[in-house]
């Protein structure tokens, strides 16, 4: 069934998924600050929003695609008011799970519905429409959104109640971020020990070192072909949003008093990574900054 969805956010996850949207047959209204974004989404179909107010006047739907907490919850304060009551408010963006709590909390009290939906899969998974959602909220809400959902995804898992997809997301990365640290000091221990990338390949991705850092997002050129390693480690998964989501992970660890010690670790790693390379380089590439700094 066609559904009215306002798409707030077009940057490179939005814009590719409110095209998802259109191409399944929704009328897609959309808004983003940026003017070329907005231009970007009207070819894909979308039907460009002077305001996120306009945006969301007649929407059933309103999916958000935001950087970060603080940009969601400073967009709520404006398009909760503009909203039909009732208008279920999903957000895919990753932000932390007290914010995102909060948005659920000031939406319901405008008389709204709401979700937290974010996503793994990055932009590819975005473009192809294969992204999974983690959903946060009550069985109704998720249920409503799940069409929309499976139209911009392949697999959506309801996670629990509000914050529960965040806590998902967060919990994924963490174990992700890590892992990767943790395949890319193999591999330069490997190097040490005259051990080839191949060999430990073909040990550690059958033995039970086996893990999708190594085997999808090998951090060296050569076992897996299709990983950024082979492309001088263009994203893929940028190493800022990596810093990004283990920062979210230990800020949740350290409010709940979990001594998360490899987490806390890795976010510190990330950051010191990040900080250098930004969005320009793939997560995997910490593995140069573990073999540059062995020498020391
Ligand atoms: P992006 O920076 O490309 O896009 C964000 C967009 O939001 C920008 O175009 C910006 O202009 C717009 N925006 C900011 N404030 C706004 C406002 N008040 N009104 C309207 N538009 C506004 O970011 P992205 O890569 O699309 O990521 C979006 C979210 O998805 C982030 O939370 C990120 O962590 C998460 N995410 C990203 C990826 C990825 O691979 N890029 C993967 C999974 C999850």
């Amino acid at each position: 069934m066609s559904r009215t969805v306002a798409v707030i956010g077009l940057g490179h996850m939005g814009a590719p998924m409110a095209a998802s949207l259109v191409k399944a047959g929704h009328r897609v209204r959309g808004h983003d600050l940026v003017p070329e974004a907005l231009d970007g989404a009207a070819r894909a179909g979308v039907e460009p929003a002077a305001s996120a107010a306009e945006a969301v006047a007649d929407a059933e739907t309103v999916v958000t695609m935001l950087p970060t907490g603080g940009h969601v919850l400073g967009l709520y304060d404006t398009v909760l008011a503009a909203a039909r009551p009732g208008t279920l408010f999903v957000d895919c963006s990753t932000i932390d799970v007290a914010d995102a709590r909060t948005a659920h909390e000031r939406a319901v009290a405008a008389g709204m519905r709401a979700l937290d939906a974010p996503v793994s899969g990055g932009v590819a998974g975005a473009e192809a429409a294969t992204l999974t959602f983690m959903a946060g909220g009550p069985e109704a809400e998720f249920a409503e959104a799940r069409p929309l959902l499976e139209a911009m995804g392949r697999k959506v898992v309801h996670c629990g109640g509000p914050g529960a997809g965040q806590a998902a997301k967060i919990c994924n990365n963490m174990i992700l971020g890590v892992s990767m640290i943790a395949v890319s000091e193999a591999f330069v221990l490997g190097e040490s020990l005259g051990l080839s990338h191949q060999a430990l390949y073909d040990v550690a991705s059958t033995a039970s070192g086996q893990c999708w850092a190594l085997t999808a997002n090998c951090p060296v050129p050569g076992p897996v072909p299709a990983s950024p390693a082979n492309r001088d480690y263009r994203p893929g998964f940028a190493a800022a949003l990596m810093a990004k989501d283990l920062g979210l992970a230990a800020d949740a660890a350290r409010a709940g008093g979990v001594r998360a010690e490899l987490g806390f670790r890795a976010a510190d790693l990330y950051a010191t990574y990040a900080e250098r390379v930004g969005t320009g380089e793939d997560f995997s590439g910490i593995v140069r900054t573990i073999r540059d700094r062995s020498g020391d």
